[in-house]
């Protein structure tokens, strides 16, 4: 058995009884949209990269439309023209494909400005909504709280003909920011604080990203989504809790504006990770202050971060699904996502030989000037990856790890007077150490014992270590970047930013290493997962990441 193993997760797994798959399988049951596909559709607003958070629910969205052989569209909600950017659409197109699903249609909100407000027209006709003069404060004032219901507008009882007339000027920039609403005409002494005659548009003069300068009213997003979603043929529009108190409003919205087979709202707890944060604000902030290299930093949780951290399209597919879908909200251990990422490296990549902090061995009675190759495996669960050769002489590294000086307890690896067996090669013995007149190690003289050759038949007697190493002439330098999480818990327990977040050493490697590209990953043998660095690795620099190290901190 590995060791790793999530025995938890993977019953979970295994049991999950995705409630939002019940609710679709009841509705097909019923043929409530009489034969028509399921549809679902991720509506990301393009205000900031995408998160962890975000590919849960891109998982949740296109495999749910998969197992229903119905379709899912990419729809960037686009309504509000302040924070919004192409740079974010760019990155989130790529984000959704890099997580290997395809989308049916590629649509933006924005494109649905004209039927958005055709709609507006038809609810003030039926009177359903009006044309407001009270400034944002009053309406604040007016909505009343939980316990207390609200006052309604002295401005509800205007007619159709007026509210049409006011509408029309609002739309052609009669108006200053905020000086009138639109706003629906529900119940102000709603137990729903959401139903209390809401703001359906607002005034705002700000160039769009899509629509430019053509609209100065813009739709709030209660009242947009909902449009959106009947626009698309959307059956279950799938979103995070905070929206359940909203599923009224959204229901009011399609009735009120006469969609046939309108789509279902459907609420799930969203993914929060320990050790890090996920709001696209705090995000955001980070990259402009500095705190971070951008947006595809390794230590962020974009998913711009985790692809050049090295995590796998199929790790995070892994990871969404192993968490599962659930009514409550709760926060999951981060040590989940790196031993998805560990399990599903494991059996894909080569092993390579590394050292870092080196101690160099000399071996004294190996042939002077002599060298040999000696074959190692490249994945040792794995036969069928086969074997590469490792050049071997009297002068190598190990790492730093791997000597001390005074063992403690229960440390089999090398010593002073103790054997270990060199991983794919000899037994090796130290018997005295050299050390510059700083009191530091320069070399450790060792002997090797040439009958005990790896492969080479029974060995002669039994050794406690095995550790690795690279020959001493043919090793190439690489440089490595070690990744803590992200936030630590601060004093006062605010999350704090960990000042160790990244911690960059070199590294000795075997020759093969000099050739890896960009993006190629492996198994630094008893160290961990890498991956050359997609930005920072190039013919003559080679930068490396710690993806996940190779044991479980899960518990
Ligand atoms: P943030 O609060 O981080 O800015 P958001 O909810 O504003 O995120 P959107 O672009 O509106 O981000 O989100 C697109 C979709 O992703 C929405 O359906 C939203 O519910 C979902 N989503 C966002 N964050 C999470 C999360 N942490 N877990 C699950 N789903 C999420
Ligand atoms: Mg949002």
């Amino acid at each position: 058995m590995p060791e790793s193993t999530h025995p938890e997760a993977d019953a979970a797994a295994e049991a999950s009884t995705n409630f939002i798959h019940l609710i679709i399988d009841r509705d097909i049951a019923e043929d409530k949209y009489q034969g028509k596909p399921v549809q679902t559709r991720f509506p990301p607003e393009p205000n900031g990269y995408l998160h962890i958070g975000h590919a849960k629910a891109i998982c949740l969205n296109f495999s749910t439309a998969e197992k229903y052989g119905g379709a899912c569209n990419l729809r960037f909600d686009d309504t509000n023209p302040v924070k919004e950017d192409t740079e974010y659409v760019d990155s989130i197109e790529e984000d959704v494909r890099w997580l290997g699903f395809k989308w049916t249609g590629l649509y933006f909100a924005s494109d649905y400005f004209d039927t958005m407000y055709e709609c507006a027209l038809k609810l003030i006709r039926n009177g359903k909504a009006f044309v407001d003069d009270l400034s944002a404060d009053e309406i604040r004032a007016y909505r009343g709280t939980l316990t207390e219901p609200g006052r309604e507008s002295p401005h509800r009882t205007r007619g159709a003909e007026e509210n049409l007339r006011l509408f029309e000027e609002m739309r052609a920039s009669r108006y200053a920011d905020g000086e009138k609403v639109l706003r629906a005409k529900i119940d102000m002494a709603s137990p729903n604080i959401n139903l209390r005659d809401p703001v359906l548009y607002r005034i705002a003069r700000a160039e769009h990203h899509n629509t430019g300068n053509q609209w100065c009213i813009y739709p709030m997003y209660d009242y947009a989504h909902p449009i959106e979603d009947a626009i698309e043929g959307i059956t279950h529009s799938i979103c995070t809790l905070e929206f359940e108190d909203h599923r009224p409003l959204y229901d009011w919205v399609l009735e009120a504006t006469e969609w046939p087979l309108p789509p279902r709202q459907i609420e799930f707890a969203r993914l929060n990770l320990t050790d890090t944060v996920m709001s696209k604000r705090y995000l955001k902030a980070l990259v402009e202050n500095g705190g971070v290299e951008g947006w595809d930093d390794p230590r962020m949780p974009t998913i711009a971060g985790i692809r050049r951290r090295g995590y796998t399209p199929e790790a995070i597919r892994d990871f969404c699904e192993r968490i599962g879908v659930s009514k409550s909200n709760s926060t999951v251990d981060i040590a989940l996502l790196e031993h998805c990422a560990r399990e599903d490296l494991k059996p894909k990549v080569e092993s390579r030989n590394v050292v870092v902090d080196p101690v160099k061995v000399v071996i004294t009675n190996y042939p002077a000037g002599g060298g040999e190759e000696v074959r190692v495996e490249n994945n040792k669960d794995d036969p069928a990856m086969g074997t590469r050769a490792l050049p071997f002489s009297g002068e190598l590294y190990i790492d730093g790890a791997d000597f001390m000086e005074v063992p403690e307890k229960k440390y089999f690896r090398l010593f002073p007077g103790n054997e270990v067996r060199f991983k794919g090669a000899y037994f090796v013995k130290c018997n005295e150490v050299c050390k510059d007149e700083a009191g530091a190690v320069t070399e450790l003289r060792c002997t090797y014992d040439p009958e005990t050759k790896s492969g080479g038949g029974p060995e002669p007697r039994k050794v406690k270590g095995t550790i690795h190493w690279v020959d001493a002439k043919t090793a190439v330098k690489i440089q490595i970047r070690y990744y803590g999480h992200l936030m630590l818990e601060g004093e006062n327990g605010e999350p704090a930013l960990n000042p160790d977040s990244l911690i960059e050493k070199e590294g000795w490697a075997e020759p093969a290493l000099a050739g890896a590209k960009p993006g190629e990953r492996f198994q630094f043998f008893r160290h961990g997962y890498y991956i050359a660095d997609e930005t920072l690795t190039n013919e003559s620099s080679k930068v490396f990441n710690e993806i996940v190290g190779l044991k479980s901190s899960w518990k």
